[in-house]
């Protein structure tokens, strides 16, 4: 591996470590947002006076959704957009509002949880496992706040039962009794709530640094403690939790960074180079904060009509962007599993470390068409970055993303792309090392060069 690559290999590491949660991947992506020079804007304000021409801003939704933008200087009212969407959400265990259990007379403490979109749960058992997520804390003063916990210690573990118990051939459970992490019997001094163990509050008060009377709430998902590596004889794998879909979540934030990093970069931009990072992909997005919500519609609206001088236009500028604009979805791909060859369709099986994977689905379970194409391929080239197609077996079941969902409300060109990982869902997902340069490469030359593109790639053209 060139050490470029390894160098966004392991910046990619650092990034997923530190983001167990959507709250935390969005507090990531925002740190290195405003170290870049973007500034943090809210969707309650004007954006008439704030939002200028040749500025970089970013604004969140519930904390766990993002959406950063660069305007170029000559931007008009109307002009097209470069969007690049992608997820923050992965399957998890959610600890339940009344998660407090016992087991066995009260010689084990259980917390309940509930499962968060389609895991693949049986690699959940016999994991060190932590909880992560947001408290809703007292402070001093007496203000409400919400803070970021992350407990770097394996408290909890979903047991598996010995083989000698259980000969089973293949690993059945139930969802709602089996999955069941225990904890230890550990009584603090002080029940503060009936609803969670004392124990389990008590932690999450100490990582807010309130007493445990102060933690009014909590939204807490299980991770597993084990550090995201590098794996492989030359390092050519990563070896991680959430790769689906932080990987692209990630990409994303670099390649706009580094596309408006230089002072330049927005003298001879006429659109605008927006990123969308959405929470609740994974339950089917149709939520607040999800895409299927207003969230990306209401920003491009919003924008679509700002003269970047302090006026508007109130014309029919937002029907004209999303027509000039291209939505690059982004999310994770099926790479060719060697032990199943026969699930993959025999000539598209994408690989890891080959490069951003192009999904294409005749039934429109992703949004990807000609002109998607032959714009995707135009931008890969200019970067030097290989590319990869794939389409699922007519037998097979397929995934979807927000793709399809986004285009059909913004009528928008939609392209479904991104890396090729093994096992997905799992807590334990492999990918490429070599693909994390290459998707951002890729992503900061879209950026770069769609203005000038999107003009020579028209389907509804009068000639
Ligand atoms: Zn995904």
């Amino acid at each position: 591996m060139t050490s470029s690559s390894k160098k966004y290999a392991l910046d990619f590491l650092s990034f997923v470590n530190a983001s167990p949660t959507p709250f935390h991947a969005v507090e990531s992506a925002k740190q290195r947002l405003l170290g870049a020079g973007f500034s943090e804007i809210r969707e309650r304000d004007s954006w008439a006076e704030a939002v200028k021409a040749g500025g970089r801003y970013f604004l969140t939704r519930n904390g766990s959704s993002l959406i950063a933008f660069g305007v170029g200087k000559k931007w008009k009212p109307g002009n097209g957009m470069a969007l690049l969407g992608a997820h923050t959400d992965s399957p998890a265990l959610r600890v339940k509002p009344v998660s407090k259990r016992f087991a066995e007379k009260g010689s084990f403490m259980q917390v309940g949880v509930e499962t968060y979109g389609g895991g693949l749960w049986h690699t959940w058992f016999d994991r060190d496992l932590s909880v992560a997520g947001r408290a809703m804390v007292r402070r001093s003063d007496g203000s409400i706040v919400s803070t970021l916990i992350k407990i770097n210690k394996p408290i909890l573990r979903i047991p598996t039962l010995a083989i000698h118990l259980d000969r089973q051939e293949t690993f059945a459970f139930n969802k709602e009794t089996h999955l069941f992490p225990i904890t230890d019997g550990f009584k603090p001094l002080m029940a503060m709530t009936e609803r969670h163990h004392p124990a389990v509050v008590d932690l999450i008060a100490e990582e807010a640094g309130v007493c445990a009377g102060d933690v009014l709430d909590f939204e807490m998902i299980l991770y597993d403690v084990q550090a995201s590596c590098l794996g492989g004889i030359s390092d050519e794998f990563i070896f991680s939790a959430r790769l689906d879909n932080l990987t692209m979540s990630y990409c994303a934030t670099e390649a706009i960074i580094e596309s408006l990093e230089p002072e330049n970069a927005l003298d001879d931009e006429s659109g605008i180079r927006l990123i969308s990072l959405f929470d609740h992909e994974e339950i089917g997005s149709l939520t607040a904060q999800g895409a299927h919500s207003n969230l990306l519609p209401a920003v491009i609206r919003r924008l679509s009509v700002l003269a970047g001088d302090g006026n508007t236009s109130d014309s029919t500028a937002y029907e004209e962007t999303l027509v000039k604009s291209m939505l690059w979805s982004c999310d994770m791909a099926h790479s060719v599993h060697p032990n199943y060859p026969e699930k993959y369709e025999s000539h598209h099986r994408p690989e890891m470390n080959k490069g951003p994977v192009i999904k294409v689905n005749a039934n429109a379970r992703y949004a990807t068409n000609s002109p998607g194409i032959v714009l995707t391929e135009e931008v890969a080239r200019e970067a030097g970055v290989p590319l990869q197609l794939f389409v699922v077996k007519n037998d097979s079941p397929c995934g979807s993303t927000i793709g399809p969902m986004l285009s059909a409300s913004l009528g928008t060109r939609t392209i479904d792309m991104g890396n090729a990982q093994l096992s997905m869902h799992s807590i334990r997902e492999t990918g490429g090392a070599h693909d994390i340069k290459y998707a951002v490469k890729l992503f900061k030359k879209y950026f770069e060069r769609f203005s000038n593109l999107e003009e020579t790639i028209m389907v509804d053209s009068t000639t």
